[in-house]
């Protein structure tokens, strides 16, 4: 399959980047937020949810159309593109009779298959862009599948977000990004442009920056974030929602594009201190998950009256390691050394837990 690169119908200068509020509010709160954003020179298209799927009823959801007038006068005001979710093929019919630019389906649209063939029914041989997100779970087919729908109704200007997946494990982030997913996309759909949605991943202010280096590390396109002009006010993902000024000064600070940089070669040194730094953060993060799974078992060995030490099941744990790291060339003193810290750590931590 054939897609238009970005280059073709964004008139955007470097990487395609989408920003402004989870939900639109109110008319201010929209204008204000574009206002400020179009300043920079960055951002290219204006983002708004103006439907909202929440998990719960009763939650905020959404202005509906009724801010589509709202986009209308973000583009007319400030010449940025603008974008709406779509969920439902009358989210679609509304958003185009109204002049937005381009539809995006959100992650719990994807994962409907029969929805998405609704959808491909009303965006038949429209010439406009569409964006579709990774659906919620980890599943490559589910994704694919919705991009061909999408494709087999003749559009041609198709965008993949990759907004992270719903995971039972707990980690930093609140969707887990699995890179091995988008990268598997871009080897089956090489032609396809990919965007990240760091702010989704994320679902804190604190790591968007990392997220997004990390996806323009592996290529990607561009990004799609949520700003809002004061984000701790916000009706929806306050945590994750940046300020316009906070995108401005994490745009600049951002490496894009260099490794395609015909003059300059790749600096290898600096390719393999990145692959370090993203191995050195799963490390920290896969620590920090197992003393959280620690934590929770000392809770069980106190129900069930067992010592914190258990020393058969180290033993065993010690044993097997040592095993598998003899297979992968690890020498063993040192990563004996290693499994005895974590060890002491859990149980240190397992103490301090239960007389906490
Ligand atoms: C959003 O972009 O506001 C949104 C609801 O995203 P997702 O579909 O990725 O959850
Ligand atoms: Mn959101």
């Amino acid at each position: 399959m054939e897609f238009s690169p970005t280059a073709a119908w964004c008139t955007c200068p470097g990487p395609l980047i989408i920003a402004g509020p989870c939900s639109a509010e109110t008319e201010y709160q929209v204008l204000k937020t574009a206002e400020e954003l179009s300043r920079s020179g960055k951002v290219g298209v204006f983002r708004a949810g103006l439907w909202k799927p929440r998990t719960h009823p009763g939650l905020f959801e959404g202005v509906g159309a009724a801010g589509l007038p709202w986009m209308k006068k973000v583009k007319e005001s400030t010449g940025l593109l603008t974008t709406v979710e779509a969920g439902h093929p009358d989210h679609i019919r509304l958003a185009l009779d109204q002049g937005i630019d381009m539809i995006w389906i959100g992650a719990r649209t994807v994962v409907n298959p029969f929805m998405m063939n609704e959808i491909a029914g009303i965006l038949e041989n429209r010439d406009i862009p569409v964006l579709i997100k990774n659906p919620v779970y980890p599943d490559t087919e589910l994704w694919t599948g919705a991009l061909e729908r999408i494709y087999h109704a003749g559009i041609r200007k198709i965008v993949a977000i990759h907004r992270g997946f719903y995971s039972y494990d707990k980690s930093r982030f609140r969707n887990d990004p699995l890179w091995e997913l988008p990268i598997e996309l871009r080897r089956r759909m090489p032609s396809l442009p990919m965007i990240c949605d760091p702010s989704h991943i994320a679902g804190s202010r604190n790591y968007i920056r990392e997220v997004a280096q990390a996806a323009f590390d592996l290529g990607m396109d561009g990004l799609m974030v949520e700003v809002h002009y004061d984000p701790d006010q916000a009706l929806t993902d306050r945590q994750q929602q940046i300020t316009p000024a906070t995108l401005d000064e994490i745009l600049s600070g951002l490496r894009y594009g260099e490794q395609s940089a015909a003059a300059t070669p790749p600096d290898r040194l600096e390719d393999l201190r990145r692959q370090i730094d993203r191995i050195d953060a799963s490390l920290l993060d896969l620590l920090a998950k197992r003393f959280g799974i620690a934590e929770e078992i000392a809770m069980i060995k106190q129900s069930q009256k067992l010592n914190i030490l258990q020393l058969k099941r180290w033993e065993h744990v010690l044993e097997s390691r040592l095993r598998q790291g003899k297979l992968l060339g690890l020498e063993e003193s040192f990563l004996k050394k290693i499994l005895e810290q974590i060890h002491k750590e859990s149980i240190r931590r397992q103490s301090e837990y239960l007389n906490d």
